[in-house]
């Protein structure tokens, strides 16, 4: 059975922690060097249902996306408006389980968080949307672009999307003509609304991503195509913990570790439930109006019934 400081070198070789913006906040956050590792547990979130879930299950190392202080704080006392991080510290010290970051680092890593969620989407990799130019290969970087198995309309690429991210209260918002054509696509996992400019440089149909707000959003879509595809910020990430535990798996198999990784599907993104219109218009609609532009039938977008269960009814994998 491996060390903690054993894995992590392993793991330090697929997201290494150079590749990580100066403002960002990775690596162990606790956990003891040479604690044994048996059972490791991958998700987006160090919040307090995936520790719950982390301690059921008999985990000694939870690896998640995002830190869980990007920010120095001077205690991780559980009481507080910010205790609920000092809780987290706390439940993972006193159960024995080690935290560890991979956030943007794993976003430019080869393969890493984007390249997870392309894959979901069915998409060919040609490359990343922001090249590393410390990356003579040209693997690494930020976003990727990809294309289409076979050419769809952006109604459809939209339904196949949803189909394929797991299932949150909010889906997606889609901005765009439902029957432009679309074949290129960048995506972007997590916030991706600072890569616009490279986005239309890439010359895409379509632009995968999460938390576009209005004034990105309403220019890009003033500009021209390429067609909007906003999901939730979770279900964008998500992907990459598959893809991490089937990495640290082919790792494990290598070094006769016998690890036992899982993904948790507990649903973390932070909204919970999704307000629609479930009574269609009966006049047409006017320019202006809420509804305008949006297409019948495209998931996720006002004016269509949202049929998606709470998701803490789900059962079985997110996909
Ligand atoms: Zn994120």
């Amino acid at each position: 059975m491996p060390t903690l400081s054993e894995v992590l070198a392993e793991l330090d070789t697929l997201w290494p922690a150079e590749l990580a913006e100066s403002w960002d906040a990775v690596g162990l956050v606790c956990g003891e060097p040479e604690a044994e590792v048996s059972r490791v547990l991958f998700a987006v979130d160090p919040v307090r249902e995936v520790v719950e879930e982390a301690v059921r299950i008999g985990a000694d190392l939870l690896v998640t996306h995002h830190p869980l202080y990007l920010r120095g704080t001077t205690t991780v006392a559980p009481v507080g408006p910010a205790g609920f991080k000092g809780r987290v510290v706390h439940d993972l010290i006193g159960n024995g389980v080690a935290l560890l970051v991979a956030h943007t680092n794993a976003d430019r890593a080869d393969p890493g968080v984007s390249d997870a969620l392309a894959e979901a989407l069915g998409l060919r990799i040609t490359g990343p949307l922001v090249p590393d130019p410390a990356d003579p290969a040209g693997h690494r970087g930020l976003g990727r672009i990809g294309e289409t198995a076979a050419p769809l309309t952006l109604a459809e690429f939209a339904r196949r999307a949803a189909e394929a991210l797991p299932r949150t209260a909010t889906g997606l918002r889609i901005a765009g003509d439902p029957q432009a054509p679309v074949r290129t696509v960048a995506v972007c996992g997590g916030s991706g609304d600072s890569l616009f400019a490279q986005v239309r440089a890439a010359g895409v149909d379509a632009y995968v991503t999460a938390d576009l707000r209005h004034h990105p959003a309403s220019e890009a879509q003033q500009a021209g195509p390429p067609a909007l595809v906003d999901a939730a910020h979770w279900a964008t990430e998500w992907p990459w913990c598959e893809q991490a535990a089937a990495q640290l798996d082919a790792i494990s198999d290598r070094h006769g570790w016998a690890l036992r990784t899982h993904v948790s599907y507990e649903v973390t993104d932070p909204w919970t439930a999704h307000a629609a219109h479930t009574v269609a218009p009966e006049t047409p609609e006017t320019p202006g109006s809420p509804e305008a532009g949006n297409a019948p039938g495209i998931p996720g977008t006002p004016g269509t019934p949202d049929t998606t269960p709470s998701p803490s009814t789900r059962t079985g994998a997110p996909r």
